[in-house]
C-alpha cells in the first residue's frame, strides 16, 4: 500500500502496538521497535538443560524445548498473549513467531528441524476464535525458519472418540485432551517441533509429544512464545 494511504488510513484508525499500546509507526508491524527489543527473552534456545527442558524429564523424551519469553502477569508480554487470544489479533502471534524464529534458526537445536507442528485445537475453540493461536505463531516460524508445517498428521481426537468403549478411567484419563497421529510414515525418523502459545505445567505438549513419539525415530522438540 502507498504509504502516504497507510498513514492517511492510521490517522483514522490508529494501528497501536499490541504490547504497550502506544500508536505504531508505518515501518512497524503490530509491535513497536522499543517493545521488540524489551521483551523478557529467556534465550532458551542458546542452552540445551533450560527451565523448559526439566518440565519434560521423567515425563516424556524431549529433544530441545525453549519458550521465548517469561511470562508475568500485567506484562508486555501478557497484553500480547492477550491480543492473539480474545481480540482476534493474530497478526501480533504471526509478528511474534517471526521475531523468534530469527533466534531459533540461529541455534543448532532447533534450526535442522523437518516440520512445525502446532498443538491441535479443539475445533469448537477454533470455531470461536476463527483461529488457532499455536498455528499462526507456526506461520511467522516458519517464515522465519524456512520449514515447513504440517496440521494434519497429529490430530485431537473428537469427543466421541473418547466415549466410544472406554473405561470410566481411561476417559477421566483422557479429558478432552487425545492427541493422536494420522499417518506412522510422515514423521518417521524425521525432528519436528511442537508449538504452542503459552507453557504452564506442560501437561498439553506431554501429550502431544507422546502421540508423536510411537513414530519410529523420530526426534520431538518444543518451543511456546511464553512460559509462565
Ligand atoms: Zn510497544
Amino acid at each position: 500500500m502507498l504509504g502516504w494511504l497507510k498513514d492517511f488510513i492510521s490517522l483514522i484508525y490508529p494501528h497501536l502496538c499490541a504490547s504497550c499500546g502506544k500508536t505504531l509507526y508505518r515501518y512497524e508491524n503490530c509491535v513497536c521497535s522499543f517493545c521488540k527489543v524489551s521483551f523478557p527473552k529467556t534465550n532458551f534456545h542458546k542452552e540445551k538443560d533450560n527451565q523448559i527442558a526439566k518440565i519434560f524429564w521423567g515425563r516424556a523424551e524431549v529433544y530441545s524445548a525453549a519458550a521465548y519469553c517469561y511470562f508475568k502477569k500485567g506484562d508486555k508480554i501478557q497484553h500480547v498473549m492477550h491480543e492473539l487470544k480474545y481480540k482476534r489479533n493474530y497478526q501480533v502471534g504471526i509478528e511474534m513467531g517471526k521475531l523468534y524464529g530469527l533466534d531459533l534458526a540461529q541455534s543448532e537445536l532447533f534450526s535442522n528441524a523437518d516440520f512445525l507442528v502446532p498443538v491441535p485445537l479443539h475445533v469448537s475453540r477454533k470455531r470461536q476464535r476463527g483461529y488457532n493461536q499455536a498455528e499462526v505463531i507456526a506461520d511467522g516460524l516458519s517464515e522465519s525458519m524456512k520449514i515447513p508445517i504440517d496440521i494434519t498428521t497429529l490430530i485431537r481426537g473428537t469427543s466421541s472418540e473418547t466415549q466410544t468403549k472406554k473405561s470410566h478411567y481411561e476417559r477421566w484419563k483422557n479429558v478432552d485432551s487425545i492427541f493422536r497421529i494420522t499417518d506412522l510414515e510422515k514423521f518417521k525418523s524425521k525432528h519436528v517441533i511442537v508449538v504452542d502459545d503459552v507453557i504452564t505445567t506442560g501437561s498439553t505438549m506431554e501429550a502431544c509429544v507422546q502421540a508423536l513419539l510411537i513414530v519410529e525415530g523420530i526426534k520431538v522438540s518444543v518451543v511456546t512464545l511464553a512460559c509462565a
